[in-house]
This record gives structure tokens, sequence and C-alpha cells, in this order.
């Protein structure tokens, strides 16, 4: 198959412009902000799995990762390694899932791509896990803690 006709289905597809990832980096809807360099932003998930689920982006829109290059791709998951040392040492959690959806079959909510950073504990072990919810308030507290947990 020609790669070019290779396609991901993505029902939540929409232009950058009604993009809610997009709306964030650009400071039009609120999010707890972790950091964020020239090229990608950290924030905290809305509805997180465990206390400091994180979300991290290019800050260019792409719908997958097949819409970003190697060295975006690398620099993504590179970022993505160093923020999940803030949030184990912020939760004091044991490990952590990289989850990085492509595609309505995959669940993929937002269509810009995002690596899920979600910290487990032993006790959790083999267990599935369901959505949460935080307020702001605690969503801003955490993100302020894994900034400080942050190497720099
Ligand atoms: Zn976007």
């Amino acid at each position: 198959m020609n790669e070019s006709e290779l396609k991901i289905r993505n029902s939540a597809s929409v232009p950058p412009e009604k993009c809610v990832f997009c709306q964030i980096v650009a400071r039009k809807l609120p999010a707890a902000i972790v950091c964020e360099d020239q090229d990608y932003i950290a924030f905290m998930d809305r509805a997180p799995f465990n206390e400091g689920h994180t979300l991290v982006c290019p800050k260019r829109h792409g719908e997958t990762v097949w819409d970003m290059t190697a060295a975006e791709i690398g620099g993504l998951f590179a970022l993505a390694a160093k923020i999940s040392k803030g949030v184990i040492r912020a939760t004091a959690s044991d490990g952590f899932r990289f989850v990085q959806n492509n595609g309505e079959a995959a669940n993929q909510a937002v269509a810009h791509v995002h690596v899920h950073i979600i910290p487990v504990k032993l006790a959790e072990k083999g267990q599935w896990m369901d959505r949460k919810n935080a307020t702001p308030e605690q969503l801003q507290r955490m993100a302020s803690c894994i900034r400080e947990a942050l190497e720099p």
C-alpha cells in the first residue's frame, strides 16, 4: 500500500482553530500547565486515571504520530520521560504508563498528538483504572508539585 493512502479514522478530527489542545497552547482555554518550551507543552489531564496523570503534546497541531517528524516524536517522548520523574516524585508512585492513542479505534478523544503519563502504585498492579473527577484547584496544585519535582 502507498503510504500516502494510509489513513486513520478519527471522529474527533477538527481544524486547529477548534482543537482543544491548540486552544490550551494559545491560552484560550484554561489548563493546569506543568511546563512548556518552544515546541512542547505538558498539562494535567482534567479527568485523571490516577492523581498526577499528565499529558505531553507538541505545540504544532497534528492528529497522530504519522503527522510528526521522527525528530518531533523523539523530542515528545524524551520530554515525557523527563516529566515522568517529576510525576513519580510528586505522587510517590512506583511506576508509570505511557499511553499514546492514534485514531478513533484507539479511543483517541482529542485529535492532537499527545502522550499520557499515568503514574501507578504497586498496590494497583493489574487493576483497570477509571477516570476520576478533579477540581481545577487540585489539578493546579498537582501541576505545581510536579513542576517543583522536575530536574532542572
Ligand atoms: Zn491541535
